[in-house]
């Protein structure tokens, strides 16, 4: 049996493409279904889904074989033990700074202050201003990032932009931006030896799907 570990809405939306190239077709709607372990038409693969920041951990301890989670939830889990074969160019985003329209973030960073920082990705915020050498503070939210600085619980928040239409309607600008996002194909690095056959095939359809992809010319 193949497990591959996915969270609900874009991540698995936009999976369902790549896993129809490798001949496999998810059998329920998690929209619909209240079932966390989802069958396939393959017998022997079936898809289990679990809250975003949790699939590297189904993962590395081997709860799933393989899993599709964004590079920023990589980033904050640390990927100790996944094998990262594909970057699947799928839910892609930005990690941004993003502050008040009205607080003048430069002057603050060429002054040197001290910034009050509220984001669920510490551990991207925290190097990514160390490298600034900018000192913040960071405060760990879970969501709702935009209404820390309405609320003036933080002066800036780092979070994922997408469309940039949630920054807009809470009248905040985007000053930094940290690194483009994308979601990866995660392995179980025991799973990848002992299910090579099974596992390779689904790999190297994925690979194929998104070179079309990147690529569409036959
Ligand atoms: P947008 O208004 O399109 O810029 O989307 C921003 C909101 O969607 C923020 O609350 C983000 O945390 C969330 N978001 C955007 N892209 C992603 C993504 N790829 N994965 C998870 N959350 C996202």
């Amino acid at each position: 049996m193949i497990t591959l570990a996915l969270s609900k809405g874009r991540i698995f939306d936009e999976t369902l493409p790549l896993l129809a190239a490798a001949g496999i077709q998810v059998l329920e709607d998690p929209e619909t279904s209240r079932k966390l372990i989802l069958p396939t038409s393959h017998a022997d693969v079936r898809v289990v889904l679990v809250r975003a920041s949790d699939v590297p951990t189904y993962v590395e301890y081997g709860g799933a074989d393989l899993g599709v989670t964004g590079k920023d939830t990589l980033i904050e889990h640390g990927g100790q033990g996944l094998y990262q074969p594909l970057d699947l160019k799928i839910a892609q985003c930005r990690m941004s700074v993003a502050v008040p329209a009205h607080f003048d973030y430069a002057s603050a960073v060429r002054q040197g202050s001290r910034l009050r920082v509220a984001t669920k990705y510490t551990a991207i915020a925290r190097e990514f201003f160390a490298g600034k050498g900018v000192h913040v503070d960071l405060i760990k939210l879970y969501g709702s990032m935009e209404l820390a600085p309405l609320t003036g619980l933080a002066d800036a928040i780092v979070d994922l932009v997408s469309t940039g239409k949630t920054l807009q309607a809470n009248q905040l600008v985007e000053v930094e931006h940290i690194m483009d996002i994308s979601s990866r194909l995660v392995v179980n690095q025991a799973a990848l030896k002992l299910k090579q056959a099974s596992i390779r095939p689904i790999i190297d359809a994925f690979a194929q799907a998104i070179a079309k992809t990147a690529d569409p010319t036959p």
